[in-house]
């Protein structure tokens, strides 16, 4: 198989640079595996972090440039600590002995190969929490065939249902239509998200950020998964928008959300036939 750094396909934006020589794509990484911290996290959804957290790794860089970007000073610097392999193998086995209840990889697209090696020799030597692929759902096929096996959880986000919007906020006017494909990839890899004693064992986790001044967006990503992924999709649907990063330049994009607004799109999800995550 062709060495997917070499014409870089890893995410929808599908520059087809080659990484191995130092060309760089929109995410700006090269093939180094950069970390920005490994710990514990207590933050995410109760059935990750149950009683001693989720093991979270995040990887500096991402693939997705949001003008919201809670995050941005971890996803916009292409800037953090070079591990190789064989170490992210190590954290991944040092996030089980300290009781996690999952190794939940922060953005792992544009280091995907190389992620796959990291669980290959983290499973060889007895690792055996679920993997959490937490990403921003503009995942190409290219990756998601290769985690095929190696993924227990995908936990994308669903944010744009509308091409403007997503070309506006995030520069890729065709979000929605790679994140409908990821998400049925994901689907069809992993089913519906199952919780055992409360834990998350195995499956799909969608994530969806509603967004000010926005309705017709957060229907959109809602109707598509109960229609064409499941009712029973477990959906996050978030209602912790803050305006951060470059917010402040996009229209109606300077304010947190109403309550009205979240209510409105929790509403919208129990009439299609949503009930599992919010
Ligand atoms: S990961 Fe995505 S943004 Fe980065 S070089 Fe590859 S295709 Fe381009």
């Amino acid at each position: 198989m062709k060495d997917p750094y070499e014409e870089c396909r890893l995410c929808g934006h599908h520059c087809g640079v080659n990484r191995r020589i130092g060309e760089k794509g929109i995410c700006g990484l090269g093939t180094e595996i950069l970390i920005s911290s490994v710990g514990p996290h207590y933050g995410e959804e109760p059935e990750l972090v149950g009683s001693h957290g989720s093991g979270t790794i995040f990887f500096a860089g991402c693939n997705l440039s949001c003008q919201f970007c809670q995050n941005w000073e971890i996803s916009q610097a292409v800037e953090g600590t070079s591990v190789s392999v064989a170490q992210l193998a190590d954290f991944m086995l040092q996030l089980e002995r300290s009781g996690c209840h999952n190794v939940n990889l922060v953005t792992p697209t544009p280091h995907t190969p190389s992620i796959i090696d990291a669980i290959r020799l983290a499973r060889n030597r007895g690792l055996s929490i679920p993997i959490v692929h937490n990403c921003g759902g503009y995942e190409s096929m290219e990756p998601l065939q290769l985690c095929e096996g190696w993924i227990e959880i995908y936990m994308p986000d669903a944010k744009y249902s509308d091409a403007d919007i997503a070309e506006l906020f995030s520069g890729a006017p065709d979000y929605p239509e790679i994140n409908q494909a990821a998400l049925k990839e994901m689907h069809r890899q992993t089913g519906s998200l199952v919780v055992e004693n409360g834990i998350a064992k195995r499956g799909l986790l969608i994530r969806h950020l509603v967004l000010p001044n926005n309705p017709e967006n957060s229907f959109g990503v809602l109707s598509f998964i109960a229609r064409e992924i499941s009712v029973d999709s477990y959906v996050n649907i978030m209602d912790q928008y803050r305006p951060c990063y470059k917010a402040d330049l996009l229209e109606g994009m300077d304010r947190r959300l109403t309550e009205q607004e979240y209510e409105e799109a929790v509403k919208m999800a129990h009439s299609y036939g949503l009930h599992r995550g919010f």
